[in-house]
């Protein structure tokens, strides 16, 4: 069956049901912006007009929801918790269903089991019972549930999942002999998926796929009011939760600020002040999603205290016109020294608050400044009272983004097919200096591009044209090596470069090559000439360095502002 899209979301707004705090705050958000997802999807329809698009049976359990797992956040939404999740889930469900899918949303454990067609009780069941889903979205929460109460039909099926995952997953973490050989053992468990089954918040982990949420765009009135109403001594404080004005050493950074702006916070407290925030700063208390949003209209500066990491909230301050102020994290954070990503399933070095701010949008919408520093942040603070921004959404935050995005990965990530067919073997070849390489090393010598022409690349989605293949410096990793030269990370490539040839064709001397299962290779020991391929494809990982290897870095070029397509992968 094709699908068509939709032009109507009040369908959807019955599917997710209601009662708890959270559904709420989820169809509030749908409803607020169906306008602008609805503009989205015509646009939408027009660009990929006559293209055809398999619709999809669909489960969406939101495990985090689910009494089983304690659904802490429900009764978290009034009160300044985690809202972050909710806006991306509220998000994911818009883009599915506008899409044209067909939906199921669960939020309770019976309701998973009478979808999966699981009797209750019979959650270890022997027998495999057929899936009526092609697609299940969940979380880890949801993952766990479903290992426990699908039986065999786990495994055979798990390959149909996606995983919805703040902060990303890398290999290494995900593989369970691996993890637990190397000490990459989580609470989060292994879950031996295709790391581009997780989904995360941000395009931060090149491992994944990057699912993001949307944020509101503004029409030109609302641009032309916004510019004529910013109050240029306003600033909004990034934390709903009194928590975050704990931050040591806040005192020297705030009493700057207030000699220059007013302090605005929107803490959450339940009759008095909460007494962590100062009495020169002017408190809302928590506020609905559209009122926040308001405030963001009016503030000038939208400044970050380092906690919470990764939120939408900056980008929605950037989309109303504020700019954003944060720290710059010295050394970087990670679940090697900082409490709150102790036991997540990632390495991963966060150099600020928000590194997609920091790297993705930048000046003049986001300053990323030492705290500790006086002279530095009060110049930031001044420059910044003076200058004049533009609200700003980075095409893939826009609801035509994601829609685009979600489309993509829907018809073309295909998790359940076997390995690949062997690379075709051009015969013949002059241009290449092996005849069974499908590379060729760009003039100045310091990378490979795909040599085929069309008629001869295999059908790999992203496209294997959008393929360059650089060698990393010894120490770093392919996510950073690919950056530096204005492209991007791709693990499903790997399969492509993980090759005895390739090392030959880039000038690498191999005394030795040996196939070994780590998330570094392939790579080459350079001081001792010794090459490795890798043994086991679930490893294969942009992230990882080591200062005895140089890589070998499937990187791709990406569509301008849409990291996760390539220039030909729509
Ligand atoms: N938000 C809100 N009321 C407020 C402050 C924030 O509804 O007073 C919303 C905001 O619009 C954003 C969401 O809370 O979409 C999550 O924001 P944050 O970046 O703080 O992420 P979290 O830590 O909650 O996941």
């Amino acid at each position: 069956v094709q699908a068509a899209f939709r032009n109507n979301l009040s369908y959807l707004l019955e599917l997710i049901g209601s009662g708890k705090e959270s559904l709420i705050f989820m169809k509030k958000r749908i409803r607020h912006l169906a306008t602008q997802w609805l503009l989205a999807t015509h646009s939408l329809a027009q660009k990929l007009k006559g293209r055809r698009r398999d619709q999809k049976q669909i489960l969406i359990h939101i495990g985090f929801l689910t009494e089983e797992s304690g659904d802490v956040f429900s009764p978290r939404v009034l009160k300044g918790g985690p809202l972050g999740e909710m806006v991306q889930w509220a998000d994911i469900l818009a883009a599915l269903f506008l899409l044209g899918h067909s939906l199921k949303i669960t939020v309770s454990l019976k309701e998973l089991q009478s979808n999966l067609g699981v009797p209750p009780g019979r959650g270890n069941c022997p027998l495999t019972v057929p899936l009526p889903f092609d697609l299940i979205y969940t979380d880890y929460h949801g993952l766990q549930q479903m290992k426990q109460h699908m039986g065999l039909s786990f495994k055979k099926y798990r390959c149909r999942v996606r995983v919805i995952d703040t902060f990303g997953t890398e290999p290494a973490y995900n593989l369970e002999e691996y993890a637990t050989l190397h000490g990459y053992r989580t609470n989060w468990g292994y879950w031996n998926l295709n790391p581009k089954q997780f989904m995360t918040m941000f395009p931060h982990t090149p491992d994944n796929s990057f699912m993001g949420f949307v944020s509101e765009e503004l029409n030109e009135t609302d641009r032309q009011f916004i510019k004529s109403n910013k109050a240029s001594n306003m600033a909004v404080v990034y934390g709903k939760e009194a928590s975050i004005w704990k931050v040591g050493g806040k005192e020297k950074f705030l009493a700057i600020l207030n000699k220059y702006m007013e302090i605005h916070g929107t803490v959450y407290y339940e009759t008095q002040r909460p007494p962590e925030v100062p009495a020169f700063v002017k408190n809302h208390g928590l506020l609905p999603q559209h009122e926040f949003q308001q405030l963001l209209r009016k503030a000038k500066l939208f400044i970050g205290f380092g906690f919470p990491y990764e939120g939408p909230a900056p980008l929605e301050a950037i989309a109303n016109g504020c700019v954003f102020l944060q720290s710059r994290f010295k050394p970087p954070h990670s679940s090697l020294n900082h409490e709150f990503f102790r036991g997540k399933p990632t390495s991963r070095e966060v150099s600020s608050q928000h590194p997609y701010a920091e790297d993705f949008i930048g000046k003049p919408h986001v300053w990323t400044v030492d705290y500790n520093n006086s002279e530095e942040f009060e110049a930031a603070v001044k420059t910044i009272m003076r200058t004049k921004v533009d609200p700003y959404v980075p095409y893939e935050y826009t609801c035509e983004g994601m829609l685009e995005r979600i489309h993509a990965y829907i018809q073309h990530q295909d998790f359940c097919v076997g390995p690949s067919p062997p690379l075709p073997v051009k015969p013949n070849s002059h241009a290449s200096p092996s005849s069974l390489s499908p590379f060729v090393l760009s003039p100045n010598a310091t990378h490979l591009v795909w040599l085929h022409n069309a008629s001869s690349t295999p059908p790999a989605w992203p496209s294997v044209s959008s393929m360059q293949v650089w060698v990393s410096e010894a120490g770093r990793a392919c996510t950073e090596t690919c950056q530096e030269h204005g492209l991007v990370c791709e693990p499903t490539f790997f399969k492509f470069i993980d090759k005895k040839d390739v090392f030959l064709q880039l000038n690498i001397a191999c005394g030795s090559t040996e196939s070994e299962m780590s998330h570094l290779y392939p790579a080459v020991a350079e001081k001792v000439q010794e090459c490795y391929l890798q043994k086991e494809p679930l490893l294969y990982s942009c992230a990882g360095h080591s200062t005895k290897y140089r890589r070998l870095c499937p990187c791709r070029d990406f569509r301008k502002g849409q990291v996760a397509l390539c220039r030909d992968c729509l």
